[in-house]
């Protein structure tokens, strides 16, 4: 297992993991990514940011759902499709 986290591999993360979840190894590499990669920790920040908007917001949709939908709007990282 690598140690370094490739950004695609960081976002993917982000976007299973922001609340933390990630445990072990996998959350050490992930959390190691975040400290050297400024574009992932301004990512994950802008992430943060959009999920508390949208759990400010009374919505019945399930919450990864609607990340994930605002995650290809902002369409400006160079993740690509999951599926
Ligand atoms: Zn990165």
């Amino acid at each position: 297992m690598s140690l370094v986290l490739c950004c695609r591999d960081a976002m993917t993360r982000l976007t299973e993991g922001s609340e933390g979840a990630l445990a072990g190894a996998e959350g050490a590499t992930f959390a190691l990514h975040l400290t050297i990669c400024a574009r992932c920790k301004a990512y994950r920040t802008q992430l943060e940011t959009t999920v508390g908007v949208l759990r400010a917001m009374p919505r019945e949709e399930s919450e990864t759902e609607d990340v994930e939908a605002i995650l290809r709007l902002l369409g400006d990282t160079d993740a690509e499709p999951r599926g």
